[in-house]
């Protein structure tokens, strides 16, 4: 709990960005103090490996999804510790080679994220990290792409969850998150 207090308590709120009436919650003094990330890394591996893994048959995840662009400062980190594979999931038009893409909603418009197409073989289990869960529309889309390969998610985790959008209600599996935020 102590671990949980110190990560929150990195956490910077940003009133009216990107645009005026969104509080946004900055990530970024996580990293900058090595004990907080340190902590935060342990904390989401220590739930993998106690809970997910433990729940889960085959007793490993084989990847780990990271999303454009912040669940790529901690997926890296968290694969090499379980010893599975990263996989990126970017903004449409970025990733090079053949791609599975899959469209989600944003504030205006629709938005698509991509997956290489080779990157997830058909029964493997994965987990999707990013900073932050909102409405869950970036997630959802994160979890269509895995399941067009054929990959099996296992869990979706977050730093922060915005308990009020209820974002999870729209997932396929399971969120795990360090913050509930009201
Ligand atoms: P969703 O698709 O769940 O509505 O939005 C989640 C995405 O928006 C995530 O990729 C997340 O990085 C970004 N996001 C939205 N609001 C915030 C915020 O307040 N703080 C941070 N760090 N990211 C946010």
């Amino acid at each position: 709990m102590a671990d949980v207090e110190h990560i929150k308590s990195q956490l910077t709120a940003h009133p009216d960005f990107p645009k005026k009436g969104i509080v946004f919650l900055d990530i970024f003094p996580i990293l900058r103090n090595p004990i907080a990330f340190e902590t935060l890394i342990t904390n989401l591996v220590h739930h993998l490996t106690s809970h997910t893994i433990a729940a889960t048959p085959s007793k490993k995840i084989d990847v780990v999804v990271g999303l454009d662009a912040r669940g790529f400062l901690l997926g890296p980190i968290i694969a090499l510790r379980l010893g599975a594979a990263f996989v990126p999931v970017r903004k449409q038009g970025k990733l090079p080679g053949e791609c599975v893409s899959a469209s989600y909603e944003k504030e205006y418009g629709m938005d698509s994220f991509e997956m290489q197409a080779d990157a997830i073989k058909p029964g493997q289990t994965v987990v999707v990290v990013d900073d932050l869960i909102a409405t869950g529309g970036s997630a959802k889309a994160a979890g269509e792409l895995i399941a067009k390969q054929g990959g099996k998610t296992l869990e979706y985790l977050f730093i922060i969850e915005l308990m009020f959008l209820k974002g999870g209600s729209k997932l396929d599996a399971p969120v795990y998150s360090i913050v509930q935020s009201d």
